[in-house]
């Protein structure tokens, strides 16, 4: 018998393949980074295509690495970076354009135009539970409509479908043109601004003011279900896929946060919180989205809040690329640790504008509160001390939206690599930070869900059972110093408004 599953993790720096046992371990692991392609500022693009040709290679490369066969994977299980849309021809499953990547912000133009329509950036919050923004899917397809010839009559056609990743992953592994099934979960589905939170199906009068024809919408599934099997030409041929979830939400599926009042937070490219609440759709008076946290089967849907941050670990690749101030990611904390504190000294990357709490596209980043004294080391401190006060204003929406302050919070991602990170938040929050021994906790969600629909693992108590912990940073700051240096951030982020007309 099978003893193993896979999860594609397809993400926005690289694809990943990770391979689980039964107790939730991590058998092997194959990843392949892809381009981050920035045509102009503000644009953030990725080749369908090469996506596609590193997740058949990590898939094959996971195998190779574990010493296992096709036979030794019960189920295959796709997670994915969400928002993130590719258009692409039916018949021969070439993409008509790039990927347009979740922090890309050209469609601030087309956001503008909706909002102006009524009701401004809260314009369909009832119906999908976000705010009108440029990160969602639906004003990218338009985008892509609007600006790629013969592209929107096509698409009325049914020639062209769209699809977040996890789509374009699962109908390339199913066989593509060749019977390729186009179909995503209600996470993903969440996320395009073009879902109804409540039915679960595609909004037809969003679709059409959006100007996205449905024809070219993929069918919404369940997350824990056969969508079908990979074929011939996918590494792992023959095996059931079953599982899809977006990597915030399968993070938290992975964290065990399986009850309501549970959460945790991601620190990868950028953050994001997720508080389970429950099948109650909370809908947020603080800056957050409600959004789906997942459905398994024919389970009622289970709702989450989130608060997405788009620049937390990037500031660290942008430290290092651009600026060359280190050579890899781990080298911050040396540089950080080389000084006591940020020595007056806050940034705040506002690449992308400012998603939550604050969802300003006229932001653009700012250090501020330099003075001679500030060197390298502050610099290094300020960086990660942003991943923090962006993760506390989140959090703060959080306990107000939801009236029951968090306890404790569990943590995953490449970040959390990062000890004096760590430490710095629980300092920040006064709450507990916990990490747990599966840090990799965005592809073992994607291997649960997949799992539970197979019969693999036998229900939620198997993925309790799973989780343990690794370490956990205790609050040691004092009350006046938290207070002190989260009213500096506060107003460091005002110094980022009104930059883009
Ligand atoms: P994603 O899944 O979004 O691609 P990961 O969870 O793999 O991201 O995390 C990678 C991010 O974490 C990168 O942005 C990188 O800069 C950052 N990172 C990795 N290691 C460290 C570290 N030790 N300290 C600070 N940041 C780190």
């Amino acid at each position: 018998m099978a003893q193993y599953v896979a999860a594609i993790d397809q993400g926005t720096t690289s694809t990943r393949c990770m391979i689980f046992s039964h107790d939730g371990r991590v058998v092997a692991v194959d990843q392949k980074e892809h381009e981050q392609i920035f045509p102009r500022a503000g644009w953030v693009e990725h080749d369908p295509d090469e996506v596609w040709r590193n997740t058949r290679a990590v898939a094959a490369g996971a195998l190779a690495k574990a010493d296992l066969v096709i036979a030794d994977i019960a189920v295959v299980g796709i997670t994915n970076q969400r928002e993130t849309a590719v258009v692409w021809e039916k018949a021969t499953g070439k993409p008509v354009y790039n990927a347009i990547v979740w922090q890309d912000t050209r469609t601030d133009r087309i956001v503008d135009e909706l909002g102006a329509l009524g009701g401004g950036q809260e314009r369909y919050r009832t119906k999908t539970g976000l705010p009108l923004a440029t990160y969602f899917s639906g004003p990218k397809i338009r985008w892509i409509l609007d600006n790629v010839d013969g592209a929107r009559a096509r698409a009325e056609n049914g020639e062209l479908l769209f699809g977040n990743m996890d789509t374009w992953v699962l109908w390339n592994m199913t066989g593509g043109p060749e019977g390729g099934v186009h179909a995503t979960d209600p996470t993903n589905a969440s996320r395009t601004m073009l879902m109804d939170l409540d039915t679960l199906q595609w909004d037809e009068e969003i679709a059409r003011e959006m100007g996205v024809p449905l024809a070219m919408l993929p069918e919404i599934r369940s997350s824990s279900e056969v969508y079908g099997n990979v074929r011939e030409r996918g590494a792992l041929a023959g095996v059931p896929i079953a599982g899809i979830l977006g990597d915030q939400q399968a993070a938290t599926f992975g964290q065990a946060c399986l009850s309501p009042g549970e959460a945790k937070n991601t620190y990868g490219t950028g953050n994001f919180v997720l508080l389970n609440t429950g099948t109650e759709k909370v809908m947020s008076e603080n800056g957050l989205l409600t959004t789906v946290c997942y459905k398994i089967g024919s389970n009622d849907t289970v709702y989450a809040l989130e608060g997405s941050i788009a620049v937390t670990g990037s500031l660290v690749q942008w430290i290092r690329d651009n600026l060359g101030m280190i050579t890899t990611a781990a080298e911050i904390e040396a540089q950080a640790r080389s000084v006591e504190d940020n020595g007056g000294c806050y940034f705040v990357p506002a690449f992308s504008g400012l998603f939550a709490p604050y969802w300003r596209s006229d932001a653009r980043g700012a250090i501020v509160g330099l003075t001679r004294f500030v060197n390298k080391g502050h610099l290094a401190r300020a960086v990660l001390e942003a991943t923090a006060f962006q993760s506390r204003e989140v959090i703060d929406a959080m306990n107000a939206d939801s009236g029951v302050p968090l306890t404790a919070l569990k943590v995953d991602g490449g970040m959390v690599a990062n000890e004096l990170l760590m430490q710095f938040q629980a300092d920040l929050l006064g709450v507990p930070v916990i990490r747990p021994v599966v840090a990799e906790t965005t592809a073992l969600g994607a291997a649960y869900a997949a799992g539970l629909a197979v019969g693999f693992w036998s229900g939620e108590d198997d993925i309790r059972t799973n989780w343990a912990k690794d370490k956990q940073w205790e609050p040691t700051m004092a009350d006046d110093q938290r207070d002190k240096l989260y009213k500096d951030w506060k107003k460091a982020v005002t110094k980022t408004f009104d930059w883009v007309e």
